[in-house]
């Protein structure tokens, strides 16, 4: 079981854009479009955000340094340039779906590059069960906020998840509540398409892209907006919600291996 004693709640404090380094820890080659809102308000803030991408991207037999490639010409196109990204996951071999084991590492190599006080804020997808290493980053972000003592926890994001979607539905950047304040981001019809056209960059991904793309549709055109919200330490110790989750659901992993690898990370 995982010790979880430091507790992070998110605090009162307003999100608000700008305000010193921000941290996008990703997973995959491609979960950036996700945040790519929050990513394009940032800059618009006067920050530089840097990306750190925290696997291999090589499920599926996909070729990492081909997914590297398609993430750094979609940050490109928001403004990013490639010195402030990190693909730490093809540099370390840290394979795609088994990030949860290598967290201990990471803490390790990321406070090492980065020093001791180097960022203000975090984004990172949420505990939401839809992919093990999604929910592994979550972890990441928990320790990394407290180890440089942020004052407001991690913001976290929606990828895809299986609550509240029966068999064989699933839910696209739809934010589940976890306790704490929601926020909204907001943009423009225009932003939100090319927030949706991001997909073309990642042609090795494209049928990962056909099935999520009519829910990023609706939430980048229709809706124009994603939820963040602070990441909450106490949820990491159970279930990210009832039923079966997403992951289990494709057959990737079951929650129980994700609990018993991630049990002898202590959060305290
Ligand atoms: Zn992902």
């Amino acid at each position: 079981m995982t010790k979880i004693t430091r507790q992070i709640d998110g605090g009162d404090g307003p999100h608000r854009f700008g305000g010193g380094p921000v941290l996008f820890l990703l997973p995959h080659q491609d979960d950036e479009v996700g945040i790519a809102p929050a990513i394009h308000q940032e800059r618009a803030a006067g920050q530089t955000p840097f990306c750190v991408f925290l696997t291999d991207g090589g499920g599926n037999r996909s070729n990492p340094l081909q997914r590297n490639r398609e993430s750094t010409g979609a940050l490109k196109a928001l403004g990013i340039p490639k010195e402030q990204l990190w693909f730490v996951g093809t540099e370390k071999q840290i394979p795609d779906g088994r990030l949860i084991e290598k967290i201990p590492f990471l803490r390790s190599i990321i406070r090492e590059r980065f020093g001791t006080t180097p960022f203000k804020k975090i984004y990172v997808p949420a505990f939401e069960g839809g992919h093990p290493d999604h929910d592994a980053a979550n972890f990441l972000a928990a320790l990394l906020a407290l180890d440089w003592k942020l004052t407001d926890a991690p913001w976290e994001f929606s990828l895809y998840h299986a609550f509240k979607a029966p068999r064989p539905f699933f839910r696209v950047f739809d934010l589940f509540p976890n306790g704490t304040p929601q926020r909204r981001v907001n943009f423009g019809f225009f932003q939100g398409l090319k927030f949706f056209f991001l997909i073309r960059f990642y042609p090795s991904q494209w049928k990962t892209w056909l099935g999520l793309s009519p829910q990023i549709a609706y939430r980048f055109l229709f809706h124009r907006s994603i939820l963040i919200q602070p990441l909450r330490t106490q949820r990491l110790s159970s279930r990210p919600h009832p039923g079966p989750l997403l992951y289990e659901r494709m057959g990737r992993m079951r929650y129980e291996e994700f609990q018993h690898s991630s049990s002898e990370l202590q959060i305290i």
